[in-house]
């Protein structure tokens, strides 16, 4: 029979994270991963260049049932913590944009990163490598696993959520949560595109297909982002769309604003006031595309040149124009989803050591709990540091 200290299941972000510092404190340490590579969502984050932290990562820039949570472990390993790593390692990186650090070459320089780190620190990692059964005894754990059995003082639920089965995500967290009687709280896919039934709608989409609109406001439920977004075959995309899908609940008004930083009204007064013989299309290809402009005026408007509309409907161009509402059919669902918001409540979870407070020893870390980052880098560093602060007491 295998014995360690801490054993660790997923070899993803939070648990290579967990794995190398928790045996940099002298922990003898295994990790588990069913899948035959260590970090697949890693290589695949970020468009292949990781977007590893954000310069300004803050406590609300998650998403909880306990917006409290997160707090502890952000603060005791921030972005500047993860920044020192990248840079121990020369690893070449640059902000894109809104405090966004991308990798300058690939996103496997992260991954490195931290294999490197577990080696150093001794930390073994077996993929392949399936858990069939965990129970609690005296001393701690034993497992039975593809290695045989396995005892451990700690065990480290580190699984990750739902989104992308293709890259090795499972259920099994939110199972052994279950096992141990953690609450859930459910779960659906976040930071994923919507899609569209309206015939209208979905032919606008799909006609616009590949085209992205800079800086649109999307708001729902009380929350707003000012960032790209993108007409897809099958409905809406891009960062403001992926932001705005993690507040959205089916059936809820989405607002998008396409124009929000002119101040419409003036502008169409303008214009009909300098250039009244001009038509709405052509106008309106100044600020969209000219593509863009016919097809939103041959769906929402009537076509004429501008001297001839009255105040009213002008208004009515302004207000479309700024707060466009549609309602999602829904995502496309944790097939393309980047995060899954839900999971293990985290009421029943130590926010200074991440254990659970129903079970001594037992650890959940990264993405399993319900925490959830907006997009630019806050999913990982969430990973980071939670993976961090169970090392401390692991
Ligand atoms: P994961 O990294 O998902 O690791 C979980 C590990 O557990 C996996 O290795 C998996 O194989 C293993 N596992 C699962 N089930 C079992 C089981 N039954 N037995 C054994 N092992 C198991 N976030 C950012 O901050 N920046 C980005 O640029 C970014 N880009 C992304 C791009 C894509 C396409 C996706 C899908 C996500 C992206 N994310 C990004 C989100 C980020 O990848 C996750 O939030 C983060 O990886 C979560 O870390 P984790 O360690 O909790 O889970």
């Amino acid at each position: 029979m295998l014995q360690t200290d801490v054993l660790i299941i997923g070899a993803g972000a939070a648990g290579l994270m967990c794995a190398a510092t928790a045996a940099a404190r002298g922990r003898r340490v295994l990790v588990l991963d069913h899948a035959n590579k260590a970090g697949k969502k890693i290589l695949m984050s970020g468009g292949g260049r990781c977007n590893f932290t954000n310069l300004y990562c803050e406590p609300n820039n998650f998403l909880s049932g306990n917006p409290h949570f997160c707090k502890s472990a952000l603060a005791r390993f921030t972005q500047w913590d993860f920044i020192g790593l990248v840079a121990k390692h020369g690893v070449p990186y640059h902000e894109k944009k809104l405090g966004q650090l991308f990798c300058d070459n690939k996103s496997s320089d992260i991954l490195e990163l931290l294999l490197a780190e577990c080696a150093e620190a001794g930390a073994q990692i077996r993929l392949d490598t399936a858990v069939h059964s965990i129970e609690k005894t005296a001393g701690g754990f034993l497992l039975q696993s593809d290695l045989g059995e396995v005892a451990c003082q700690s065990l480290v639920i580190a699984t990750g959520g739902l989104s992308i089965p293709t890259l090795g995500a499972t259920g099994f967290g939110y199972q052994v949560a279950k096992q141990f009687g953690h609450e859930l709280l459910p779960t659906r896919a976040g930071l994923v595109p919507f899609t569209l039934t309206d015939p209208q709608l979905k032919t606008l989409c799909t006609e616009l297909s590949g085209t992205s609109v800079e800086d649109c406001r999307v708001s729902c439920n009380g929350q707003s982002f000012v960032e790209n977004i993108l007409f897809t075959h099958r409905g809406l995309s891009g960062p403001a769309i992926l932001q705005i899908s993690s507040y959205w609940q089916p059936g809820d008004t989405v607002h998008i604003d396409l124009l929000p930083h002119i101040d419409l009204p003036e502008w169409l007064a303008t214009q009909q006031h300098e250039r009244g013989n001009s038509e709405l299309k052509t106008l309106l290809a100044e600020l969209f595309t000219k593509k863009m402009a016919n097809l939103l005026v041959d769906s929402w408007f009537a076509n004429k040149p501008l001297k001839q509309y009255t105040p009213g409907e002008l208004k009515a161009i302004a207000e479309r124009l700024s707060d466009w509402q549609l309602v999602p059919a829904g995502t496309e669902g944790y097939r393309t989803a980047e995060v899954t918001l839900g999971g293990v409540n985290t009421d029943e979870v130590s926010s200074k050591t991440m254990e659970s407070l129903k079970v001594p020893g037992l650890y959940f870390i990264g993405e399993v709990l319900d925490v959830t980052g907006h997009l630019g880098g806050f999913n990982f560093q969430w990973a980071w540091a939670s993976g961090y602060a169970a090392a401390q007491y692991v």
